[in-house]
């Protein structure tokens, strides 16, 4: 039994009335766990549990902490959650009701990285947020259903923290021989460590992340992502927190539904009709989910950035 459930996939008729394309949407914001994060970190954590594994240890800024403490209670392993001091208090809580233990330690999501690979015990498993491949054939699972259930999209959106998303929906086309779909990888400014990558053509360390969409504050993307834009098409996209926060609030009119801005960024690309998406029909939004924003929380962001 995978620890992730089959998620809809529907077509969107406020967004495609608005944009002129078919828009389709990946609801992964109906995971047990809130996010899409249950897919490859629960298969993640079912692989190491076969292995062995009596204790799992994660450090996370909230969605992939919460994959971890649900997949923990369901397969009865204890789990450590250490966290950046960036992570929302609502996570921190939603971490704990599965049965975490969460520790706070670090200002970015490497410090807490570090901080938590100083606690692992040999037998101990490590769940990095994005950075395995364990974690990347679990995400792929999303693709599987897509190419089952279809219709096949001519392009894929999707939001980009440390790539293991991209690199996931990656290797489902490829397992599937739908090479040929192009992706628009999108994030917020200030969280575009992907983006820099792509234009220094090599890993770019960002010295701070001044986004609010702290889900998608990885200070580096991990290599694979990047290995994978010499070989697949790949679309880069920034914008900026505003449109991300009124993509959220539009999606909530529209499908009332609250998403994370690290989701809304994707929406917003759509939204917004970014020159990147001109030409292409059937669009298909990988709608991530997350758990970290309220609506309280979504009218406050819309109410500083008017
Ligand atoms: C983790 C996460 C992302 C980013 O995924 P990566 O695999 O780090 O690129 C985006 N949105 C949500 C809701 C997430 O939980």
């Amino acid at each position: 039994m995978p620890l992730h459930i089959q998620t809809p996939l529907i077509e969107s008729r406020p967004l495609s009335d608005r944009t002129g394309h078919s828009v389709w949407l990946k609801m992964e914001i109906a995971q047990p766990s809130g996010s899409f994060k249950a897919r490859g970190i629960g298969y993640a954590c079912e692989e190491y549990f076969r292995r062995g594994a009596k204790r799992f240890i994660s450090s996370s800024g909230g969605n992939a902490g919460l994959a971890v403490a649900f997949a923990g209670r369901n397969l009865s392993v204890p789990v450590v959650i250490v966290v950046p001091e960036t992570a929302s208090k609502r996570a921190r809580e939603l971490m704990a009701r599965e049965g975490a233990e969460v520790i706070i330690q670090g200002k970015s999501l490497s410090e807490a990285n570090a901080f938590a690979r100083s606690l692992v015990q040999p037998e101990d498993a490590f769940l990095h947020p994005f950075d395995d491949p364990l974690i990347w054939t679990g995400h792929a699972s999303i693709i599987d259903e897509i190419v089952d259930t279809g219709p096949k999209p001519d392009v894929i959106v999707l939001s980009v923290g440390g790539g293991g998303l991209l690199c996931g929906v990656i290797e489902g086309l490829n397992r599937n021989e739908w090479q040929d779909v192009p992706i628009i990888a999108v994030e917020t400014q200030g969280a575009d460590s992907f983006a820099q990558a792509l234009n220094a053509g090599a890993l770019v360390e960002l010295p701070r992340i001044s986004s609010i969409a702290t889900t998608l504050g990885a200070s580096a993307v991990c290599r694979q992502a990047l290995e994978y834009s010499r070989k697949h098409r790949i679309g880069s996209v920034v914008l900026p927190d505003k449109l991300a926060v009124s993509a959220c609030m539009q999606f909530l009119r529209d499908h009332d539904a609250v998403v994370e801005p690290a989701c809304g960024v994707a929406l917003a690309a759509v939204y917004e009709r970014v020159p990147a998406l001109s030409g292409y029909k059937k669009v298909l939004i990988i709608v991530c989910g997350g758990v970290s924003t309220t609506v309280d929380q979504l009218q406050e962001w819309s109410a500083v950035m008017q």
